[in-house]
């Protein structure tokens, strides 16, 4: 290996001990990694200066009054990331840090536009987001823009946007915009990134995103998986019903066309919270209309269970509410089965049921600074189009 490349390694290594740990001194970190005390030391000082570690409480040395050894910790908001979720109506922006915690969030009503006002428009969303948080801008890894469509690996644009009228766009388009480094997502890579996250312990997992379409995210072996087309996990349009209804896609009898949101929050006004409140309330007709919603939901689980065999998780803006609705849609998928196996082995309701989207977008940012770890303060300014890497290498968490 490259001296560069055990460089990289030695301070992940320091950095993730701590971290995993909470805290630790530098004897600890020398004794665990095997790594020369004057190394550590030196590393440690590079993060200090770095505004990534904080020396912590002193320890006790429990040995005749002698000095008690420094412990040090990670300093939360060392870096932070923005994420941005547009959709048809709205646009969210929040701020996340290396804890994966949203220190604020803001929101605005605006229909989607192809056009540089629009653009313009989100950028100072962020930056009044950032202005009235008082956020210090020179610890802002990037801003991750999550939208509906597809983006291509190789040129960064969308190469499919028909939710929203967005083909073509890159992440540029919006970096005009905005002053750091900007990347343009995939909305359901994003919020399956979330779900997704090391931390949890899953390594082969699929996200489904009912909300108001149908998208999917797979994690195959710890990694984020796109197929050749970059399209794989698109479970919108699993045909379900032959010759069944219309989707926007074109085609007839998608999944899409049964289980997005708005199938349920159109018999309640259009607002999908009414309709679970109804719904709550033993509102005869609404059940009659989440009973045929979840044979429709349970047969498109059931046949991604049979390809994949693996973690189902149900998330969006449906997803958010489905958890007390679990078990009998466990029953109606262990119907379908031709396994003894019980789904509530392997079927779950997301854990982010606010923003999953935007929050997704910034991890991504996070993710990418704790695999490129390196006491250097983040670039400003420039913007990429790369879109969510193919192998977002997640398991070595
Ligand atoms: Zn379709």
């Amino acid at each position: 290996m490259k001296t560069s490349g055990i460089r990289k390694r030695t301070r992940r290594a320091i950095y993730d001990f701590i971290r995993e740990r909470g805290m630790a001194t530098k004897n600890d970190i020398a004794g665990a990694l095997g790594i020369s005390l004057p190394t550590v030391s030196k590393y440690l000082t590079h993060f200090m200066e770095a505004g990534l570690l904080e020396q912590g409480a002193k320890l006790s040395s429990g040995s005749n009054g002698g000095r008690s050894p420094i412990a040090y910790a990670c300093v939360a908001d060392g870096r932070l990331a923005v994420g941005v979720d547009v959709t048809q109506d709205r646009v969210t922006c929040l701020v996340v840090n290396l804890e994966r915690q949203v220190l604020c969030q803001r929101q605005a009503h605006r229909d989607f536009a192809r056009s540089d006002d629009y653009f313009a428009f989100v950028g100072a969303e962020v930056e009044t987001l950032l202005a009235d948080a008082g956020v210090d801008r020179d610890r802002i890894l990037g801003v991750g823009v999550a939208v509906p469509g597809l983006i291509s690996e190789t040129t960064g644009q969308v190469t499919y946007g028909r939710v929203i009228d967005n083909y073509g766009i890159t992440a540029a388009d919006f970096g005009r915009h905005l002053r750091f480094r900007t990347r343009l997502l995939h909305d359901s890579d994003a919020a399956g990134l979330a779900e997704f996250w090391p931390d949890h312990g899953v390594d082969n997992a699929f996200y489904i995103s009912l909300s108001k379409s149908i998208g999917g995210s797979v994690l195959i072996n710890g990694e984020i998986y796109r197929g050749d087309g970059e399209f794989a996990g698109e479970i919108g349009h699993l045909r379900i019903h032959q010759g069944g209804r219309r989707c926007y896609c074109g085609q007839n009898g998608c999944m899409d066309a049964y289980c997005n949101a708005s199938v349920l929050a159109r018999h309640a006004d259009g607002s999908l919270e009414g309709f679970f409140s109804r719904l709550g309330d033993g509102d005869d007709t609404l059940s009659d209309v989440w009973d045929r919603y979840t044979s429709d939901l349970a047969q498109a689980i059931h046949n991604i269970r049979v390809l994949f065999g693996c973690t189902i998780i149900l998330g969006g803006d449906v997803g958010a509410h489905i958890r007390d609705h679990m078990t009998p849609l466990r029953s109606k998928v262990d119907r379908l089965s031709f396994l003894a196996s019980h789904s509530e082995t392997f079927l779950v309701p997301c854990s982010y049921t606010t923003q999953p989207v935007a929050t997704g977008a910034a991890l991504y940012l996070v993710d990418e600074f704790r695999q490129d770890l390196g006491p250097g303060q983040p670039r400003a300014g420039g913007t990429s189009g790369r879109a969510l890497r193919k192998a977002v290498p997640l398991a070595s968490y």
